[in-house]
Parts: C-alpha cells; structure tokens; sequence
C-alpha cells in the first residue's frame, strides 16, 4: 500500500490512537519517537523531546536502570520487560483514580522492543501500559488475605491467638527444640467454676471476665511466649527456652494476676482464679502431644487438690 508524503502512514496513526505510552530511543537515549499517549500524560509535546536524550526532559527517570536496560535490548536483540511489581512506574504521569492509599503516580508495565533491520538493533521501542487499577486491585487483594489471616489466627472474643496459631506455633517451636534441644515447658491454665460465673453474672459477664484476663495474662508474659485460648476459659503459654522450675515460677506469676484483682463487671465484684498445670519437653520426645497431656494431667490434678494453685506431675520433677 503506498501512502502520499504529505499524509501520516497507517502506522503512524495507529501509534497515536493507541491508548498505551510509545516511544523509541537510539542507543545515546535520544528520543526518536513519542506517541500522543506520552505527549499526553507527561505534557511534553513530540516536538521538544524527539532529538534529545530523554533524560534532558526528565531529569527523574532511574537514568542508570533505564540506560542498562537499553543498552541490553541493543547488545541481545531480544525483548525485555519491567512490571509495575518490581518497578511501580517509569515516568512519573498522574494517574486517573481517585486518591486511594499507597497508589502516588500512574503504575506502569513496560516493554522493551528491539527494532531491527538488516539483523542490526537500530533502535529500542519502549511501550508504557498503565496498570494502576490492576495494581489496586491486587494492593486491595493483598491486604485482605493478610487480614484475613490475622483473623485466622486470633480469637474473636479475646483478641489473642486462638488455639490453632497456639498449636502452629507449638509444632514450630516443638521441632525447634527437637533439632537445637534445651529447655521448653509449656503451661495449660483454667478459670476455676467459671460455669458458676456465668450462672450467678450472666454469660455477658463470663464473656467480660475472660476477656480481660486474657488481657492481663497477655500484659505479663514475655514477647517470646506463645500465649493461646485453647478452649472455652482454658488458655496455654508455652515458654521456649525455659526449665520446668522457671516455668512453676511463671504458673505462679500467672495465677496471681488472675486471681489477686477481682474483675469490675458494671459494678459487679467478680473474682476468680485459674488452676495451672505444668510440664516441660522430655528430651528424646517425638511428638508435643505427650508434654500437652502432662500439662492437662497436672491441670486436673490442680483442680482436684482444691483449685487456685499450680500443679506439676511429680515424675516431671525426676
Ligand atoms: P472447673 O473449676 O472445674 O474448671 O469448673 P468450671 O465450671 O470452670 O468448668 P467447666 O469446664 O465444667 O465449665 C466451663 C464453663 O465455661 C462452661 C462454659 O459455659 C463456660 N464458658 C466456656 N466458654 C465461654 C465463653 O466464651 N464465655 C462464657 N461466658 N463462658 C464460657
Ligand atoms: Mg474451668
Ligand atoms: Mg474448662
């Protein structure tokens, strides 16, 4: 098909129409070419940058990345690319959605074409494809899973970790102590006749009181420990690195912030206490199971002797 000189060619009109970013550089960076999209979105007409090394107009481009990656396209021939996940932008061109967080300028996905003639790279054509809406998208999707997932992980009336996260972090520090060995006990607590509580409070009351125990327990223990609600108005702690004695002295530590302060429930005087069992990791141990049912074993011990006290098998202590 022939064209007159004096009107564009089909693919001129083609480049301008397009609704992505086009232009070409020689291997000095001079712009060969800048389609509408770019006159567009940077405010620079093709008329005062083709000719010039792209940087003179903009200064900002990431000059070392942008000439590496030009120079490879001319030194392999082959096409190369940039996502807006490695890189958010190239230029830096308004975006058209409404101020959403962490989004600053257009994102953009850029390709890198080689122009060839005669087997010869005469040039680089660089295509820029706004990608904003795909990348908020994808922001938006990201923090949902990682709130979802702290969700997952906690308990919804305590807002501590819930007896899932308390077993996977369990599992975790179990295979930890199996390969590095030392110490590690874990202790299992229970409030005692909570059912009481409820009976004589109201279970919105019950609900209170655990709440803020949990609260409390969670304000005293150290940041290493794994602190859980392991089931109704049962909680774990497993203490990594810690002796079974040191860990009797935790069990005591945790009764007392439990049961030395009655909880405020609207002007109700609530008091309750918590019944602890204790046991430590055997070495040559395979499974947390066996140092779980220890602890489960010396909690109901603890509730047998009387309740509000901390109990520790006494084959533990051989
Ligand atoms: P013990 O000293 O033997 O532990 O007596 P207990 O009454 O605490 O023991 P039991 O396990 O028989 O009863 C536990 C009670 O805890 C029964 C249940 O209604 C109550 N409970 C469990 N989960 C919740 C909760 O989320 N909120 C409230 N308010 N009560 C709960
Ligand atoms: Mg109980
Ligand atoms: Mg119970």
């Amino acid at each position: 098909m022939t064209t007159p000189a004096s009107s564009p060619s089909l693919s001129d009109l083609v480049a301008e129409r397009v609704g992505f970013g086009i232009f070409v550089l020689d291997r000095e960076m001079n712009v060969l070419m800048w389609n509408r999209f770019m006159q567009d979105h940077s405010g620079v007409p093709a008329e005062e940058v083709i000719g010039r090394p792209v940087f003179e107009r903009f200064p900002e481009l990431p000059r070392a990345w942008l000439a590496r990656k030009v120079e490879s396209v001319f030194q392999l021939g082959s096409f190369a690319f940039s996502s807006w996940e490695q890189r958010p932008y190239l230029f830096r061109f308004d975006h058209d959605r409404p101020i959403t967080g962490g989004v600053d300028y257009m994102q953009q996905d850029c390709t890198f074409m080689p122009l060839m003639r005669d087997r010869e790279v005469i040039a680089v054509c660089v295509t820029i494809t706004d990608v904003t809406h795909v990348s908020m998208v994808q922001r938006e999707r990201e923090e949902a899973v990682a709130k979802l997932r702290e969700y997952a992980d906690r308990d919804g009336l305590t807002g501590i970790g819930n007896r899932r996260y308390f077993e996977t972090r369990l599992a975790e520090e179990f295979s930890r102590w199996q390969r590095y060995g030392g110490d590690m006990s874990v202790l299992l607590f229970d409030l005692d006749h909570f059912k009481k509580i409820n009976d004589e409070f109201g279970h919105v009351a019950g609900d209170t009181v655990l709440r803020t125990m949990a609260q409390r327990v969670a304000g005293v223990v150290r940041k290493e420990d794994i602190f859980g609600r392991f089931g109704g108005e049962e909680f774990a702690l497993l203490l990594p690195c810690t002796p079974l004695d040191d860990a009797m002295h935790v069990a005591e530590k945790i009764r007392h912030t439990i049961g030395d302060t009655p909880v405020d429930v609207q002007g109700d005087v609530v008091a309750v206490t918590a019944s602890v069992g204790a046991a430590s990791a055997r070495p040559g141990s395979n499974d947390y199971e066996a140092m779980i049912n220890e602890a489960d074993a010396a909690l109901y011990s603890a509730k047998r002797q009387g309740r509000n006290r901390s109990v520790v098998l006494l084959h533990e202590l051989n």
